[in-house]
């Protein structure tokens, strides 16, 4: 076996949340057009790879919720790599999933973006930060943002990325209600709907380089809120309990459900988290923090 750098590697595949997310119209192949503010977080999957001399992929973990087979983003990662620079060799990849799963929070995507990251240091390959982008790409819309992380302007299909300044620093309680919502079917569901009133993405981006908190989080806006709370009404619920115990602002992020609440009290974070994981909502809830870069 000759490797590149080593033969095994260990990667914190860390989740998003979207400060704001609009739709502002569709590619001819389907794709919608975005404008998200995106911003890494704290809360992390961890991955460890190994380089095996047999020519298969093996994935193991003991989250029940994901695929282990070709469906696997981190499947699909590997494969395609392997397939674009002829390595031989395989991978065995174990797979310690924190980030709740068809959340909307990226976890699939982060966790292909470090199977990228780890692919190159494995193999020795130097793969180049704008081919790496579009391999995520490839991979899916979200990809592209988790692998540079911190905080990022993403248009086109999430694809075409501008560095932001960090939110200000903050706690972050995440909520996710006992439902899941598949990604396809919420953009499928937006395009019934007529959307008369767009978040203000560029106010978001000013607040955020005003280094602004409650102007970043006064801004808050998802368009994908129209169609998840009235399939699931709980999403506002967990909302309205959060602004109770003092947030900022919550919204729901990327696709849902996952909601998140903005505080800068710690006292009332940590009631909220406790209240939350004790109710009924839920019990699944982290409390977490924005990763800067
Ligand atoms: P996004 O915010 O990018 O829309 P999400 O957070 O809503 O994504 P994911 O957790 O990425 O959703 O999972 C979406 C689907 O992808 C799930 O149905 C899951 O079975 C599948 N999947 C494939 N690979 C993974 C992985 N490594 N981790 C989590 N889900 C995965």
């Amino acid at each position: 076996m000759e490797y590149g750098k080593k033969a095994k590697t260990t990667k914190e595949a860390h989740a998003k949340i979207n400060l704001g997310l609009d739709i502002i119209g569709r590619r001819d192949d389907g794709y919608h057009l975005l404008r998200m503010v995106m911003q890494e977080i704290e809360l992390h999957d961890t991955l460890v790879f190994e380089a095996i001399p047999l020519s298969e992929v093996t994935l193991y973990s003991p989250c029940t919720f994901i695929p282990l087979d070709g469906r696997n983003l981190v499947y699909k990662a590997i494969e395609l790599i392997r397939d674009r620079y002829g390595i031989q060799d395989g991978v065995k990849v174990s797979i310690t999933k924190k980030i709740p799963v068809a959340a909307g929070l990226a976890g699939g995507s982060a966790d292909a973006a470090a199977a990228v990251e780890a692919m190159d240091e494995m193999f020795g390959l130097s793969i180049s930060d704008d081919v790496k982008l579009q391999i995520g790409q490839e991979l899916g819309a979200d990809v592209p943002f988790c692998m540079t992380g911190g905080t990022a302007l993403a248009e086109g299909i999430g694809e075409k990325l501008t560095g932001l300044p960090s939110i200000p620093d903050c706690r972050i309680l995440l909520v996710k209600p006992r439902c899941s919502i598949s990604t396809k079917e919420a953009y499928q569901a937006i395009d019934k709907v007529n959307i008369v009133s767009h978040p203000d993405i560029d106010g978001i981006v000013a607040e955020l380089r005003e280094n602004d908190l409650y102007g970043v989080c006064g801004r808050f806006g998802n368009v994908l809120e129209l169609v998840s709370t009235v399939k699931h009404p709980e999403i506002e619920n967990i909302k309205k309990k959060m602004l109770e115990f003092g947030a900022i602002n919550a919204m729901m992020s990327g696709s849902g459900p996952t909601v998140f609440g903005v505080f800068d009290n710690d006292n009332a974070v940590r009631k909220a988290y406790e209240a939350f994981k004790a109710g009924e909502y839920s019990k699944t809830v982290y409390l977490t923090a924005p990763v800067g870069r």
